[in-house]
């Protein structure tokens, strides 16, 4: 682990804790994340966007540019997506997370973002990772799909090697042999990752399963291994979704789903960073 420099315990003892405004990631609060896999329409995002925000949730998720398998598959809204995504921001006060897919795109991705998301498939662009360096904002990276937690922590290196120190870890599964689900979602490495680096690691048990029936367990699962977030997909119509609808939650069981993530955050000493939370305590 030498060369953990930048990100290993060793060169920090204290947690490193991601400033986004006002809200902080890697504290003690549990920050959730949620939102559609994809932009897809202003009264898409603005239906999830108010929905959510309604429940307290302060960072809403989106993706204007999707790295798709398949080149037929929607590819994402681009540059209007980014807007709408603007719009939601300021229409309900909430942070946004949104996917740079590439060098070319950062000065674009840059205005519209609180947070730039780096997808598992670019945790070894290194290239890529060395630009996102020379930013002055949080970056969200996800574990590439083959990644070890060496290599993942070693993509972060990259980019704290830059000058931006302000990385979330996200854990979103990794490919293993078993093919019932979609990723194998690597639970232990949560705990790993806190012993080794001092930066916030948090989960993606949408990606991290594929399965919408297995979010709920896998989030809880996420907490209770000290977690100190969640992203979650969330859609209004998740059967009509042009992305990920498979393991989308569905807008109306939000509430239920927030109310199981409160009791496990407590239960861990910890407590959910949600506004509903904050005005009610
Ligand atoms: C996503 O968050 O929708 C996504 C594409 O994530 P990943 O890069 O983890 O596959
Ligand atoms: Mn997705």
């Amino acid at each position: 682990m030498s060369d953990l420099k930048l990100v290993g315990k060793q060169y920090q003892n204290h947690k490193s804790v991601v400033h986004i405004g006002s809200e902080k990631i890697g504290a003690k609060d549990i920050c959730l994340i949620a939102g559609p896999c994809a932009v897809e329409s202003e009264e898409q995002l603005d239906a999830i966007a108010k929905g959510l925000s309604e429940l307290g949730v302060k960072f809403i998720r989106g993706g204007a540019y999707k790295p798709r398998t398949s080149p037929y598959a929607f590819q994402g809204l681009k540059k209007e997506g980014l807007k709408m995504l603007k719009n939601a921001s300021q229409k309900y006060g909430v942070k946004i997370v949104t996917e740079v897919l590439d060098t070319t795109l950062i000065e674009e991705v840059y205005p519209y973002a609180d947070i730039l998301q780096v997808g598992s498939r670019n945790a070894k662009n290194y290239a890529f990772l060395k630009e996102l360096g020379k930013i002055d904002k949080p970056i969200l990276l996800k574990r590439g799909m083959s990644s070890t937690v060496q290599e993942w922590l070693l993509a972060a290196e990259y980019i704290l090697m830059g000058g931006n120190n302000q990385v979330i870890l996200c854990e979103r599964g990794i490919r293993t042999f078993d093919t019932s689900v979609r990723n194998t979602m690597d639970i232990a490495a949560i705990p790993l990752v806190k012993e080794l680096s001092h930066l916030p690691v948090i989960a993606d048990p949408s990606q991290g399963t594929g399965k919408r029936s297995l979010v709920t367990p896998m989030s809880l699962a996420a907490i209770a291994a000290g977690a100190d977030g969640l992203m979650i997909e969330v859609h209004n119509e998740p059967e009509e979704a042009l992305s990920d609808g498979f393991q989308s939650m569905y807008l109306n069981t939000m509430g239920e789903m927030i109310e199981s993530l409160r009791a496990q955050a407590q239960h861990s000493g910890r407590s959910l960073n949600l506004t509903k939370e904050e005005i009610s305590a």
